[in-house]
């Protein structure tokens, strides 16, 4: 086994980027497939999102610092296959405290790197600020992969080309590794036109990168975090959780070795 890292980024807020790591994690975790989840950003609506209380001093910041192992900052969720390591607001001073070091874009990669080693997880998964900031750089400088969550809304594609082009430049600058497997269109209304067209003009720039699972707008979605559950728990049969459940399928499926993911270049948009 081989844990694969796969960060959810996106420099811009509201895009649902929480809301896929809680739920696509906790459908993959249904899978049988052992999942991290790491909360990067310091808001921890991810650790609040899975019923954990944020402000106990637990987040990845000790690590990062190389003053703990960051297998001890690992926290059962109650559901199975589902551990996290929490954020709390501190983590904010995180990107200050590590900016003075020499290897200040490698601290995740080192922090984390014993339990890749321990190869308990198949994946752990990234739930990245809202920013271009040292810890999102951090995040990209270890994962093997990005997922892109684009709200199905006017100017989606806005800022993309940025996101792109650091990923890029990521990539050639030491992790060769890393490509973006996929685009993924949340919030889609199929009441209006627009969510249609959004999505045809991202599958004009992206291609089969756009995963086929498009992520309803759905209450029961915006609902779930706040009683500290994915959304499969909360309300297993609605049409949210069964568009996170196809994700996970499809991810998954994409995978297989005969369907390698190519490290190529993504168009500039
Ligand atoms: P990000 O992490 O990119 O800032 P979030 O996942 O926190 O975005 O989502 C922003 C807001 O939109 C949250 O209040 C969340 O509950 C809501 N939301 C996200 N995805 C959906 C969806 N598919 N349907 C309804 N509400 C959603
Ligand atoms: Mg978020």
């Amino acid at each position: 086994m081989k844990t694969t890292v796969v960060a959810l980024a996106n420099q811009k807020g509201g895009v649902g980027k929480t809301t896929t790591a809680i739920n696509f994690s906790a459908c993959l975790a249904e899978k049988r497939k052992k999942v991290l989840l790491i909360d990067l950003d310091p808001q921890a609506n991810a650790t609040s999102g899975l019923g954990l209380e944020k402000g106990f001093g637990a987040s990845v910041f000790p690590a990062l610092l190389g003053e703990t192992d960051c297998s001890t900052l690992i926290k059962e969720t109650g559901i199975k296959n589902l551990d996290i390591i929490p954020s709390e607001l501190d983590l904010a001073g995180a990107e200050i405290a590590i900016a003075r070091m020499d290897d200040y874009l490698q601290r995740l990669k080192l922090a984390i790197a014993p339990v890749i080693e321990s190869d308990v997880y198949d994946y752990i998964i990234l739930d990245c600020p809202p920013s271009l900031g040292i810890l999102f750089m951090n995040a990209l400088n270890i994962a093997d992969e990005v997922i892109i969550p684009l709200q199905c809304e006017y100017l989606a594609l806005e800022g993309l080309g940025v996101m792109v082009d650091i990923v890029n430049q990521i990539r050639d600058a030491g992790n060769p590794k890393l490509h973006i497997s996929g685009i993924l269109m949340t919030m889609y209304n199929v009441s209006t036109n627009l969510s249609q067209q959004v999505v045809q003009e991202v599958v004009k720039h992206f291609g089969d990168r756009v995963f086929e699972t498009l992520i309803p707008r759905n209450v029961r979605l915006s609902e779930a975090p706040s009683y500290g559950k994915p959304v499969t728990d909360y309300d297993p049969h609605c049409v949210g959780a069964a568009a996170y459940r196809n994700l996970a399928k499809e991810f998954i499926k994409r995978r297989k070795p005969d369907a390698e993911p190519s490290a190529e270049a993504l168009p500039t948009v």
